[in-house]
C-alpha cells in the first residue's frame, strides 16, 4: 500500500536535518519528528538578550574538507571564530592548547628548544611506547606538571573514573605545539554560523513537515506505518528494547545564567582544571559571535552520572559498552526499512563535521550517488 511519506524521520539533529533536506531536494516525500520542542538536537541555539545561547553545550565547527566546508556555509554563513580556551587551575590561567605560551606560563621557558628539553625532563621515565590507559598517554605526551595541573582532575570529572580506567585516545584530540598559537584545532576551517546553529537546521528544514515534541516510542506502530522507510537517530538501545543491555553515556547539567555586565569572563571558553570546582567549564556565548549587547550569558557545565531518561551526551567506548553496542549493531544490519544514523544510533563521539560526512554518504549510498564526500 502507498504510505504517506517516503521517509520518517526520527530526531531533528544535524544527521536528520540532513538526511531530509537531501531527500527533499530528490523529490521524496518526508516526515521529521522530535521529542524536544526543539529542532536542532544538541546543536541547537537559542536567543536570549539577544545572545545566541549554546543550549547543549559549546559548539565550534571544524574541518579539513572544503565539501563539508562549502556544504554547511551554503545554508548561513560562518565568522572567523577561532577556539581557544584558558585554562583555570585554582586561580592560575594557561592558555590552551598545550603550547609555547602555556611553556612560558608554566616553566618561564622562551623557546622551543627550551620547551622540548623541558618536557622530555617532565615526561622522563613515564614514558611508554604502547600507552594503555588515558594517564599513561598524557604522561607521555607531556609529563606530569601539565598532565596534574591540566589533565587529570578536570579529565576525572567530566568521566566520573580515574584517568587510569580511561581509553587514551581521548586526549589524544589534544595538540601539543612548539609555536604561539592558541588555536585549540588543527583543522583549516573553524567558525560559528552568523545567527546560531539553529539558523542552520531551519534552513535544512525548510518546507518540510516537522512536528516537534513527538516521541517515535510512544507511538510506534502508528508512526512507522505512516513512512516506506524510517531514518532512526535515536540511541540504538532503545530501538530494540535494550535487550542486550543498556548501553551506558556520560552526561551533563547546565546552569544558564543570565548577568548584567557586559563581558563576564573576557573569552568564549574557560575550562577549571582543579579538582575542587565542581563544573569544568563557564562558556560565555557571546564571544562566539563577537558580541556587543549591554548583558552577558554565561553557563556552567557540571558533568553527572547518566540513567535511562537523562540526556545522553558522551557515549563511554570502553570495552563492555563496545561489545554491547556490536550486538546491537549486528542485529540492525538486517532490518529492511530502517537506515540508522548520527552520534546515538551510531553510538560514537562524533564532531558535526563527521556527522555531516556521514549523512552525507548515507544519503549518496541510498540514492545510488557518487559521495559528495569520501
Ligand atoms: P543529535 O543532535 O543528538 O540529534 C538526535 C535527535 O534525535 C535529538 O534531537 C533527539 O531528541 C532525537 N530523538 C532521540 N530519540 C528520539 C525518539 N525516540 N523520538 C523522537 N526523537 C528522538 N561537535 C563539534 O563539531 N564541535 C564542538 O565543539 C562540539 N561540542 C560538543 C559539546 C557537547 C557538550 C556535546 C555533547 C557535543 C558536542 N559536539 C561538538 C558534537 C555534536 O553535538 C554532534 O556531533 C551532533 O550534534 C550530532 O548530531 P546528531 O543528529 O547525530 O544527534
Ligand atoms: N582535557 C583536559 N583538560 C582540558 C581540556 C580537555 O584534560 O582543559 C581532556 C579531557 O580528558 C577531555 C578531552 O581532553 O575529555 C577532550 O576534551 P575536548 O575539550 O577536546 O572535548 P569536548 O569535551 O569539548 O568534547
Amino acid at each position: 500500500m502507498e504510505k504517506e511519506y517516503d521517509y520518517l524521520i526520527v530526531g531533528a539533529g544535524l544527521y536528520g536535518a540532513i538526511f531530509a533536506h537531501e531527500a527533499t531536494k530528490r523529490g521524496k516525500k518526508c516526515l521529521v519528528i522530535d521529542k524536544r520542542d526543539h529542532i536542532g538536537g544538541n546543536i541547537y541555539t537559542k536567543s536570549v538578550e539577544g545572545i545566541n545561547v549554546h543550549t547543549y553545550g559549546a559548539h565550534i565547527f571544524h574541518t579539513s574538507n572544503k565539501k563539508i566546508w562549502d556544504y554547511v556555509n551554503s545554508f548561513v554563513e560562518f565568522n572567523r571564530y577561532t577556539n581557544s580556551p584558558v585554562a583555570n587551575y585554582n586561580g592560575e590561567l594557561y592558555n590552551l592548547p598545550f603550547n609555547m605560551n602555556t611553556f612560558y606560563q608554566l616553566w618561564k621557558v622562551k623557546t622551543p628548544e627550551e620547551a622540548k628539553a623541558k618536557l622530555e625532563e617532565q615526561i622522563g621515565d613515564a614514558f611508554v611506547e604502547n600507552p594503555q590507559n588515558l594517564e599513561e598517554q598524557a604522561m607521555s605526551l607531556v609529563g606530569k606538571d601539565i598532565y596534574f595541573k591540566l589533565i587529570k582532575s578536570y579529565t576525572e570529572k567530566q568521566w566520573g573514573r580515574k584517568a587510569t580506567e580511561l581509553p587514551a585516545f581521548i586526549i589524544k584530540r589534544l595538540p601539543v605545539r612548539f609555536t604561539f598559537d592558541n588555536n585549540y584545532f588543527n583543522d583549516t576551517y573553524q567558525g560559528i554560523p552568523n545567527g546560531g546553529y539553529t539558523k542552520i537546521v531551519e534552513k535544512m528544514l525548510e518546507g518540510i513537515e516537522v512536528r516537534t515534541s513527538v516521541d517515535y516510542f510512544k507511538d510506534r506502530e502508528m508512526l512507522k506505518n505512516l513512512a516506506s522507510t524510517v531514518v532512526y537517530t535515536g540511541m540504538i538501545d532503545e530501538f530494540y528494547d535494550y535487550r542486550f543491555g543498556t548501553l551506558e553515556y556520560r552526561s551533563l547539567r547546565f546552569e544558564h545564567e543570565t548577568l548584567d555586565k557586559e563581558n563576564y569572563q573576557g573569552n568564549a571558553v574557560v575550562n577549571f582544571t582543579d579538582g575542587e570546582t565542581p563544573f569544568t567549564r563557564i562558556i560565555e556565548h557571546k564571544h562566539f559571535e563577537f558580541g556587543t549587547q549591554e548583558k552577558t550569558v554565561i553557563t556552567r557545565e557540571y558533568p553527572s552520572e547518566w540513567k535511562k531518561g537523562d540526556e545522553p551526551y558522551y557515549p563511554v567506548n570502553d570495552a563492555r559498552n563496545e561489545e554491547m553496542f556490536k550486538q546491537y549493531k549486528e542485529l540492525s544490519r538486517s532490518e529492511e526499512n530502517v537506515i540508522f544514523g548520527g552520534r546515538l544510533a551510531d553510538y560514537k563521539y562524533y564532531d558535526m563535521h563527521h556527522v555531516v560526512g556521514i549523512a552525507l554518504k548515507k544519503v549518496a549510498e541510498v540514492f545510488k550517488e557518487e559521495a559528495l564526500v569520501g
